[in-house]
């Protein structure tokens, strides 16, 4: 199968303004134009003097577009694009344009299906009903309700490339792969651009980010398993690694339902390795094959790797990346540390820590959970918050002070009487309690540090190989200022 295309779907109030847009596109192999996004559809219009070959469309608001028209008026408009010599014109299965099909034989002319539900139960026979008018490119779009929604994409689209042309495509953030992984999914191109609200990825991310121009059905996948992924710091840091070593990997965010919706999707497409974050650590810890000792002790996973024996192993790198920071820097052992927080983290840190000779003490809101926590390691509970004096180190493993509420602090500037405060929150990488206990007089230690430790070492157990050096810190720094600069901004 040759590479497939980017196409980059264009829309515009009118007609003037679309061609605009439409010539302002680089890096485009084809583009989509929208003309039921136009006030007053006209092809000729459309087309005239474009530099690219373009898909005409004007979908119908029952097909999930803007047209209001009638179908004779829609129908003229896109009878007139095919006159005209467009390259495709995309006509929906259940206009039943069969007249149009025949008038040009199929050429030239995408038949499409689109279900805004979920997958369509009727998928082998609605295709083979689509293939059987003789149209060039049958294209199926259903909206992904969870990654799992992929798995009969895939297959489809294996089975249809060996019988013409073909684009499948799954809508919303959990199609995301279908769109990167044209090649896997068979589709002779993918779309891109501003139609964010049916999964479009916007096309900088897809060219830089995931080298979309580069990705062949050899490229190893690898990812973010996450409950939410809207604004991903891993992904811009292991996508910059991957690159600057050469390795012919990208690394998505997979929004999952569940760690089974995972595992069915991981298995299917033959993931290579994940990062796994909120809420999925321990749910998939038990659907490994393997989980190393580290791992174990803290009872949940953060990284996973798919060996070529198709073995799913599970490790945990927030403790080594947490200590990373440390090393050569802060003497551990016997050391008095406070650990702020009784979640996850604080669990990692709390293992980090105790086989590091330090002395730990857990502090929580919630007394239950520090006791929980606590009992991991056979650490101490001590009061919320720490007393003053009661620690050297001090270690942030609470969400407070992070972005947007960056004015908050988990310890008044008077209680940060001890010599190094840590702070796992990267978002911003420097946060009030740093600043105050640095003014304090005391050492600190922002969380990107360890975020960048943990996902180094992701990188070597993935790759066998270090990962380049100041590549992903860079990378790091450079989308968290992009967040900064975007007021909807969700962490
Ligand atoms: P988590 O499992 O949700 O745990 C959060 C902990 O903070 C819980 O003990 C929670 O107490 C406590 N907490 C939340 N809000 C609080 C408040 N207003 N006052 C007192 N305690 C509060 O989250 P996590 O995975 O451990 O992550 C914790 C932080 O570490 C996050 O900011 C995360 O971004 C950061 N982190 C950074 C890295 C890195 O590489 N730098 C890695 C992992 C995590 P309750 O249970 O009572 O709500």
């Amino acid at each position: 199968m040759s590479a497939p295309l980017l196409c980059v779907t264009v829309t515009a109030p009118t007609t003037a303004e679309l061609r605009r847009r439409r010539d302002e596109i680089d890096h485009a192999d084809l583009i989509e134009l929208r003309l039921d996004s136009v006030a007053d559809p006209n092809a000729a219009a459309a087309l005239a003097g474009r530099r690219r070959p373009v898909i005409v469309t004007c979908r119908p608001t029952w097909e999930g577009g803007h047209f209001t028209g009638s179908e004779e008026e829609r129908k003229r408009v896109l009878a007139d694009a095919l006159a005209l010599g467009a390259e495709y014109v995309d006509l929906e299965w259940r206009a039943r344009f069969d007249d149009l099909i025949a008038a040009c034989a199929g050429r030239g002319v995408i038949l499409s299906s689109h279900d805004f539900d979920g997958v369509p139960a009727d998928l082998p026979t609605r295709m083979a009903a689509m293939r059987s008018t003789g149209a060039e490119v049958v294209k199926i779009a259903a909206k992904m309700n969870t990654l799992a929604d992929c798995v009969p994409l895939l297959a489809l689209g294996a089975h249809e490339q060996r019988h013409g042309g073909v684009v499948v495509l799954g809508m919303g953030e959990s199609g995301l792969a279908t769109r990167v992984l044209a090649h896997r999914f068979g589709s002779m191109w993918t779309y891109a651009g501003r139609l964010r609200d049916i999964g479009h990825p916007d096309v900088s991310t897809l060219l830089g980010d995931y080298r979309f121009r580069s990705i062949s059905e050899a490229t190893e996948v690898y990812g973010l398993v996450a409950g939410s992924v809207t604004h991903s710091v891993s992904t811009a840091m292991h996508n910059a690694a991957f690159r600057a070593a050469h390795r012919d990997a990208v690394y998505l965010p997979f929004r999952a339902a569940s760690a089974d919706d995972f595992m069915t999707f991981g298995r299917a497409l033959g993931i290579k390795g994940a990062s796994v974050t909120i809420p999925h650590k321990v749910a998939l810890f038990d659907r490994m094959d393997e989980v190393y000792a580290v791992a174990r002790r803290i009872g949940a996973i953060n990284t996973i790797r798919v060996g070529d024996d198709g073995r799913w192993v599970g490790a945990n790198t927030d403790a080594s990346g947490f200590l990373e920071p440390l090393r050569d820097r802060v003497p551990l052992t016997g050391l008095r540390t406070a650990i702020l927080g009784a979640g996850g983290a604080a669990r990692a840190v709390a293992v980090a820590l105790a086989s590091s000779g330090a002395a730990v003490r857990i502090h929580a809101r919630d007394r239950a959970k520090a006791d929980a926590t606590a009992g991991f390691v056979s650490a101490e509970v001590g009061p919320w918050p720490p007393a003053a004096g009661t620690w050297d180190l001090l270690i942030n493993c609470t969400p407070i002070g992070m972005y947007p509420r960056v004015d908050e602090t988990p310890l008044p500037a008077d209680q940060l009487t001890g010599r190094y405060v840590y702070d796992l929150i990267y978002n911003p990488t420097v946060t009030r309690l740093l600043r105050e206990a640095a003014d304090a007089g005391c050492q600190t230690i922002g969380g990107l540090d360890m975020l960048v430790a943990q996902a180094h070492e992701q990188f070597q157990w993935w790759t066998g190989s270090k990962a380049p050096a100041g590549v992903m810190r860079e990378a790091a720094l450079k989308r968290l200022a992009e967040f900064a600069r975007h007021e909807d901004y969700v962490v």
